[in-house]
Formats: structure tokens, C-alpha cells, sequence
């Protein structure tokens, strides 16, 4: 084809493409028994706000405490309901578009996995390589118990996603479940511990317990809820109002961190016994799913309080 024919086939393409694209969104358009509608949804909703925009702000960044943190929302956008002048509000998260079909669909997401490709939203956590104790690294206990819970999981018709430090933008799926194994860099402390994030979907707590019950049943491990940190709860996949690549707040996510690395017995168990703690970790996954099936994750919007909005500059006296 000649090069003036194939850019004047390219254009028509183009406009053709363009006026169904103008079409679809003023009637919607019929792809056999596909109706796809109209663009109207949350979007056409006036307190809407798109992925990326402002919502508010979070907090103050500690090393640099005059820049302040704020919140955007996420992927799919939200409304934001404010309430009477001065109360604070909430933020309606409408259902994700994509929610999983067919198979129940959990992530597991091994720590610290190729933190070096973290995209530029996150690379604080580049050099984030994770825990290391005499010649034995977090990151493949991480992701060798990953790969071991995948396979069981797999086995009980669970379609399973191990994840790298690097979440899809909006990741949706029925459960998921980072990993992690600590150091308290003297080698005393022993033990697991978990956390989930805050403005997430209901069903946090129910995913912690189940776990929590199976994996100290099964490992013979004490919880040790003295050392969960505010870096559990704020983990980066829950908090969908700083990052695009996070797990969106309908999907119940935990972290777990399944022992220390830096105990002798802790260390043990997950390198010589890590079929015994996959196992475990699949049973408390299976008994969430079992109890909460995916019409009630997905059932209904979510709505979270606000985001405190930016303080005003303080104004000279006159
Ligand atoms: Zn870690």
C-alpha cells in the first residue's frame, strides 16, 4: 500500500472510530446480546471525583512536616457526600467494574518480591529488600511459601495471582494476603502478626481472625500483637488514597507476617516445615471464602469517612 493510501485509510479508521465512540455515548451501543449503555453511572454523579484528584489530606510527611500528605482518589473514581458546614463527611466507593468472574480469585503477595521494578509512585520501596538473618533472606521464604500456598489453593479450584511488590493499579480479587517474616535484629522476639488497613470494605476483620485461628492452631506460634506497627496498617497495597497501585477497598486484604526470621525456631518452622504453614494459611483463606461469598464483598457501595480537608493558611492579623 502505498503511504498517502495507507495514512488516508488510517484517517477514515480514525473517524470511524470517533463516531462510535459518539454514538456509544449518547445511546449506547449493541454488540450481539451485549448492551453496553450510556455513559451515565457514578460518573455522571456532580460530587464525583475522577482517579488521581484530590480528596483531602492525609498527614504530614515526618521528615518534611510542611508537606503535607494528600489523598486522591482511586482507580474508578468516588463521590464525596459532604455533610452539614464543618462536619467532616464521607466518600461512597462504588463497586469496582471489574469484579472477578468464575473462580473464587485470591492474591498472594510474596514481600519484598522485585521491589527493584516498583513503579515511580513507590519507589521509597526500592531499596526496601526486606529481612536477612544469617545468610537467609525474607524475600524467598516470602515467596517460597507463596508459591506453595498457590499450589494448594490451587488444588481447591482457587484461581490465585502471586503478586511482586508492584500491585496492579485498583487490583480487585476476593482476598488477599501479603507475606512477609520480620526481624527484630537481636534474635529474641518470636511469633506472628497481622493488620489490615483502615476506609476498607467490611470484611477485613473476618479474613485476620480466620487466619489468625489457622496459622497459630497449625504452627504452634504465639500472636504477638505488642510489635504490629502503624507501617502493618498504613501497608502501602491497603492505602488506595495515596496510591494508584493498591488493592482496591472492596478486596478484604491482610498483611501477615508469619514469624521472625531472626529466631532460630521461627526461622525453622517456615524454612523446614513450609508446606505445614502454606497449609495453614490456605485453611483460614478457604474458611473465609466459604463464609463470605463474593456477592456480599462485592454486594454494595462503600462508604468511609472523609479525608480531613487541607488546613487553611493562617491569615495576617491585621
Ligand atoms: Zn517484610
Amino acid at each position: 500500500m502505498s503511504r498517502a493510501l495507507s495514512a488516508a485509510v488510517a484517517i477514515a479508521a480514525v473517524l470511524a472510530a470517533l463516531v462510535i465512540v459518539a454514538n456509544t455515548a449518547l445511546t449506547g451501543i449493541q454488540l450481539g446480546e451485549l448492551k453496553l449503555g450510556p455513559i451515565l453511572g457514578p460518573a455522571a454523579d456532580p460530587n464525583f471525583v475522577p482517579a488521581g484528584a484530590p480528596l483531602g489530606q492525609i498527614g504530614s510527611d515526618p521528615d518534611d512536616p510542611s508537606d503535607p500528605w494528600s489523598a486522591a482518589a482511586p482507580p474508578g473514581g468516588v463521590i464525596v457526600q459532604t455533610a452539614a458546614p464543618n462536619a467532616t463527611g464521607s466518600i461512597r466507593i462504588p463497586i469496582p467494574k471489574n469484579i472477578p468472574t468464575g473462580p473464587r480469585r485470591v492474591a498472594i503477595q510474596a514481600g519484598h518480591w522485585k521491589s527493584d521494578e516498583a513503579p515511580d509512585e513507590l519507589r521509597r520501596l526500592i531499596p526496601e529488600t526486606g529481612a536477612e538473618w544469617e545468610g537467609v533472606t525474607e524475600v524467598e521464604i516470602n515467596l517460597d511459601i507463596a508459591q506453595r500456598l498457590s499450589v494448594i489453593l490451587n488444588s481447591k479450584g482457587i484461581a490465585v495471582d502471586v503478586l511482586p511488590v508492584t500491585i496492579p493499579v485498583g487490583y480487585v480479587a476476593d482476598a488477599f494476603v501479603a507475606l512477609h517474616a520480620d526481624s527484630d535484629g537481636v534474635g529474641e522476639n518470636s511469633g506472628f502478626k497481622m493488620a489490615h488497613g483502615a476506609r476498607r470494605g467490611p470484611y477485613e476483620d473476618a479474613l485476620l481472625n480466620d487466619i489468625k485461628d489457622s496459622y497459630g492452631a497449625a504452627t504452634g506460634l504465639e500472636y504477638d500483637p505488642t510489635h504490629i506497627t502503624n507501617q502493618m496498617r498504613g501497608y502501602y497495597p491497603f492505602s488506595w488514597s495515596r496510591f494508584q497501585h493498591a488493592v482496591a477497598a472492596h478486596t478484604p486484604a491482610v498483611i501477615l507476617e508469619m514469624g521472625y526470621v531472626s529466631n532460630d525456631d521461627d526461622r525453622a518452622l517456615m524454612l523446614d516445615r513450609a508446606d505445614l504453614v502454606a497449609g495453614s494459611i490456605a485453611d483460614g483463606i478457604m474458611k473465609f471464602l466459604s463464609d463470605t461469598p463474593r456477592s456480599a464483598i462485592f454486594g454494595q457501595d462503600l462508604v468511609v469517612p472523609a479525608f480531613p480537608s487541607r488546613p487553611s493558611r493562617p491569615s495576617p492579623t491585621p
